[in-house]
């Protein structure tokens, strides 16, 4: 896979800028995934929006296929971002409902960063929309809910829809459990893709593992 490749400037200094949960190195591992898989002429889709961070660089990356990026979030948050909670950012909260609501922030980054045009945010359930969407993608990135009911169903919703070809990139994939807030889901979903027989491993950056679809089937 190309790993000369690199987002615009301006990409680079708005994913910065971005809220989120995406360090740069495997931001840059996930963009090189996305120009690769671009070049499929499908859909490229995130699931787990939070504020954008991850989703400019798939935006930048669609912009430069001639495709677009597609980010499914229900926008209230995951289990540990919730009040209370280790990741909980009060910024979040709506004021005048008292829950969280990401997409307002996710907006504004996606506006500040020009890339506007380029995604198509489908605000919603993962099994839901997964259920609902036809189509075959070019890449799925899943960064959504880390239980096992989430991240399995992410797994169950979208790899099949993965084109021949076409890349699956899981984050926050830890073979070794780090401490008690990091849980293990997403390990065991890239495990799952692995004893498929579909998917093949591509590369690996820190907790983003990038796979490719070898064969048919699931
Ligand atoms: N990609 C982001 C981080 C995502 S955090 C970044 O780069 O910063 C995980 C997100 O997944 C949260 O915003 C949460 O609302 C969303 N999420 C969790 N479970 C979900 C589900 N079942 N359906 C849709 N979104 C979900
Ligand atoms: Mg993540």
């Amino acid at each position: 896979m190309a790993t000369d490749v690199a987002p615009a400037p301006g990409t680079l200094a708005a994913f910065e800028a971005a809220k989120g949960f995406m360090p740069l190195e495997e931001g840059l591992a996930l963009y090189a995934a996305a120009v690769e898989a671009g070049r499929l002429g499908l859909p490229l889709l995130e699931v787990g929006t939070y504020c954008g961070r991850s989703t400019i660089l798939l935006a930048d990356a669609a912009r430069a296929a001639g495709v677009s990026a597609v980010t499914v979030d229900h926008h209230r948050g995951s289990e540990e971002q919730q009040p209370g909670w280790e990741f909980h950012d009060p910024a979040t909260v709506d004021p005048e409902l008292g829950v969280m609501d990401t997409l307002p922030t996710f907006r504004r980054t996606l506006h500040r960063a020009g890339l506007e045009d380029h995604v198509i945010a489908v605000v919603g359930r993962s099994p839901q929309v997964a259920r609902a969407w036809g189509g075959e993608l070019g890449l799925v990135f899943v960064d959504g809910g880390h239980t096992d009911e989430h991240a399995g169903a992410d797994y169950e919703g979208w790899a099949p829809k993965v084109a021949v070809g076409g890349l699956l990139v899981i984050h926050d994939v830890f073979p070794v459990k780090l401490d008690e807030f990091t849980g293990q889901a997403p390990y065991r979903v890239y495990l799952r893709a692995l004893a498929s027989g579909a998917f093949t491993e591509v590369s690996v950056t820190d907790s983003l593992r990038v796979l490719r679809r070898t064969a048919p089937g699931i």
